[in-house]
């Protein structure tokens, strides 16, 4: 596989690398099993959690022996200083390891969370103290919200950002991945398979390697087969400007398709036309119109119109919005929503497009 250079940490990094979350669910033998056959097959960035259950556990004792040739980057979900740092410590013990290769923020989704982590008692300042013990070599930040990412970004206080894209989930590419190159700031992909708000979950098919969608809309985007659909996924998100992409990994057969699928040498110009995304006028999900005072989902609404308008997901978009509470029938056309979207978006007219073609007649 392919390596890249992970922004100014230098590290280089195998472009698949290994998401952490699901090995939770597996037995201890059978998730070691797995961790440890990504390595064998090339695989150096594991990407962990406080948060992902006894996942730091099974990584660190699966890559105890290598440890000195693997990347490990855990996350701490807390936001003080001091309960930070009680994480921390315990995900030094869980790793089995003295320092961790990246410290980072996890799940900073909206502005009043990023300024309290960063604040002089906020969870940065463990980053920090543990970055100057010799702890942790960098400080990373992860969440679903580029906007909010784009302003950590900008602070100069993180070497890697952590966040969502993938085929149709693009609005990183807009604002983050600029900033992120513009301060040299190493970018991972998660949750290439899926797409996942704080307030929403649209998956591709499901956030598992293993299953393949049966949607025809979906099919004729990906591919027909399960390793046709992952590889599309895969190869769209390898095609960005960005260091590695950590898929969810818990499986043998999973981490055998993503790591066929990190040998990559550019999108066919088909691929390329399948992908793109037509209009311009899009919600970024930044959520700074909600809540609605009628109950509308807004960020939702206009995410399943743009998967009807922009990337033709005509079907399925109208299936996502039929299991949706807080459909556009509730909205007034009040228009309070308007003066608050920072991308001056035409929500209510949006939300009547939405009503057209997306409410079963
Ligand atoms: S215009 Fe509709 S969606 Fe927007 S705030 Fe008013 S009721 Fe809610
Ligand atoms: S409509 Fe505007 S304010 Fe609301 S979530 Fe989308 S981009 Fe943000």
């Amino acid at each position: 596989m392919d390596k890249r250079r992970l922004g100014r940490t230098n590290l280089n990094v195998a472009q698949v690398g290994f998401g952490g979350t699901w090995i939770a669910e597996l037995a201890p033998r059978e998730a070691i099993k797995v961790v440890r056959h990504a390595f064998d097959l090339g695989i150096n960035y594991f990407d962990t959690a406080r948060w992902d259950g006894d996942s730091e556990e099974k990584i660190g004792t699966a890559l105890q022996n290598v440890r000195d040739q693997c990347i490990i980057a855990t996350k701490t979900g807390s936001r003080t200083k001091r309960e930070s740092l009680k994480d921390f410590t315990t995900s030094l013990d869980k790793l089995q390891t003295d320092h961790v290769d990246i410290l980072q923020l996890h799940g900073i989704d909206d502005e009043k969370t990023l300024t309290k982590a960063m604040n002089a008692n906020g969870a940065l300042q463990t980053c920090k103290h543990a970055q100057r013990e010799g702890l942790t070599d960098f400080i990373g930040i992860s969440g679903h919200k580029p906007r909010v990412l784009t302003k950590a970004v900008a602070t100069g206080e993180f070497d890697t950002v952590l966040v969502p894209l993938n085929v149709v989930t693009q609005q990183a590419l807009e604002e983050l991945l600029p900033m992120a190159k513009a301060h040299d700031v190493g970018v991972v992909i998660m949750k290439p398979l899926s797409a996942k708000t704080a307030n929403l979950i649209t998956c591709l098919y499901q956030p598992s390697l293993s299953l393949v969608s049966q949607e025809v809309e979906l099919k004729s985007m990906l591919g027909e087969t399960s390793e046709e659909q992952v590889s599309s996924a895969l190869r769209f998100v390898l095609a960005q400007d960005i260091s590695v992409v950590i898929p969810g990994l818990k499986s043998l057969c999973e981490v055998d398709v993503a790591v066929r699928a990190g040998v990559f040498g550019g999108l066919t110009p088909i691929e390329q036309a399948r992908f793109s995304f037509v209009g311009d006028a899009f919600c970024r999900d930044c959520g700074l119109c909600m809540p609605c005072p009628e109950g509308v989902n807004i960020a939702a609404v206009l995410r399943f119109l743009m998967l009807y308008e922009g990337f033709g997901l005509r079907v399925w978009a109208k299936k996502l919005y039929g299991g949706l509470e807080g459909g556009v029938n509730k909205c007034r056309g009040c228009g309070q929503c308007e003066l608050k979207c920072p991308y001056g978006l035409a929500i209510v007219a949006q939300l009547g497009r939405a009503k057209q073609n997306l409410e079963v007649p």
